[in-house]
């Protein structure tokens, strides 16, 4: 079983639906008084109408899921919950034990946002390059963070995790956000049913970044299984170097165990310079400040909307572009 690692420290089988987190409930008891604790924040964010990106088409309507309204700031929150859920469920996780993943940035973030409120220890593997803004985030919620490798990418500190949960099993939860079903499920119970509630079931396409592929497998499945015409379209960068943190030039990496590439029925490459371009519209015509791989999402959607007279075209905007604000490609284009 030497690099297998499909269902290692999960305690799931690989297409076991497993727990998750009903669409629309509270993730913990209601304080007296109607107060929320902030776990409870997670999911259920709202649909944006994307009404003067899409002018161009009239007869199409383009909407992306505001990802960053979850309490961590991104769609990693949904993920790393479910996780944290069914490993407390199947007794994987408890206080003695220290929660240890690899990841480029967001999933660390709600893990170490989700462990300080349930007050478990978590040890992050992270690429030395993201941006410093994501380092100092993990710094402030008390996360203990590896540096890894800054050539070898996310990849580097996916081996570097492994090789530790090899070495020390008993010491840790590896929550494996790549491999572990929890992730994808979490989009399949919670993300699908949102997006097919807030269209009031009119979505004909969804088009979304790969990372872990999480987001676009688990809801694409549920979508598909609520309408078998409703189209799935990939998008991932054109090349193995780019600038689109958060998202994965599959080909030359590591395969997600959790990724389903048959539920695309398309897959677009979306260099980083068209990524950068769509961010700063995305700033300057609709006054959404997005992360780059909302870019590449709105990118993607936006080469679907020039090929159909009529649809209903969702998105996803996983992170808001505050974490970025550092990067050069802001300052281009400007009058
Ligand atoms: N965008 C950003 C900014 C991310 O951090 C991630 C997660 N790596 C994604 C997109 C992709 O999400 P997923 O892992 O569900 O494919």
């Amino acid at each position: 079983m030497q690099g297998d690692f499909s269902n290692f420290g999960t305690g799931f089988a690989k297409d076991d639906p497993g727990p998750g987190f009903p669409s629309g409930a509270p993730a913990a008891p209601r304080q007296p008084g109607g107060a929320v604790d902030v776990i409870s924040l997670i999911g259920n964010t709202p649909l944006l109408r994307l009404g003067r990106i899409a002018r161009a088409h009239p007869g199409v309507e383009i909407y992306a899921k505001a990802e960053w309204a979850n309490p961590g700031g991104s769609v990693k929150d949904r993920p790393a919950l479910n996780i944290i859920r069914g490993a407390e469920r199947s007794g994987r996780l408890c206080h003695s034990k220290t929660l240890i993943d690899s990841t480029s940035g967001n999933t660390g973030i709600a893990y170490a946002m989700i462990a300080a409120a349930r007050g478990y220890r978590v040890k992050l593997f992270v690429p030395e390059n993201v941006s410093v803004e994501r380092k100092r985030i993990l710094q402030a919620y008390g996360a203990d963070v590896v540096y890894t490798n800054p050539m070898e990418g996310s990849d580097g500190a996916l081996r570097e995790v492994r090789a530790l949960a090899r070495e020390n099993f008993g010491q840790y939860f590896y929550a494996n956000q790549y491999d572990n079903p929890a992730n994808w499920q979490a989009h399949y119970q919670t993300t699908a049913p949102e997006i097919w509630q807030q269209t009031a079931g009119r979505v004909t396409h969804f088009v979304c970044g790969l990372g872990t592929g999480g987001t676009f497998t688990g809801t694409s499945r549920r979508l598909k299984e609520l309408n078998p015409a409703i189209r799935c379209i990939s998008a991932q960068p054109d090349a193995a170097f780019h600038g689109l943190e958060g998202l994965k030039h599959m080909p030359s990496s590591i395969q997600p165990g959790i990724y389903d590439p048959t539920l695309a029925d398309e897959n677009f490459g979306i260099s980083t310079e068209e990524a950068y371009a769509a961010t700063r519209r995305l700033a300057r015509e609709e006054g959404l400040l997005t992360g780059i791989s909302s870019g590449a999402a709105v990118a993607a959607a936006l080469r679907v909307a020039g090929r159909i007279e009529r649809g209903v075209i969702v998105t996803v905007f996983s992170d808001r572009g505050d974490k970025y604000l550092s990067e050069r490609f802001w300052d281009e284009g400007r009058q």
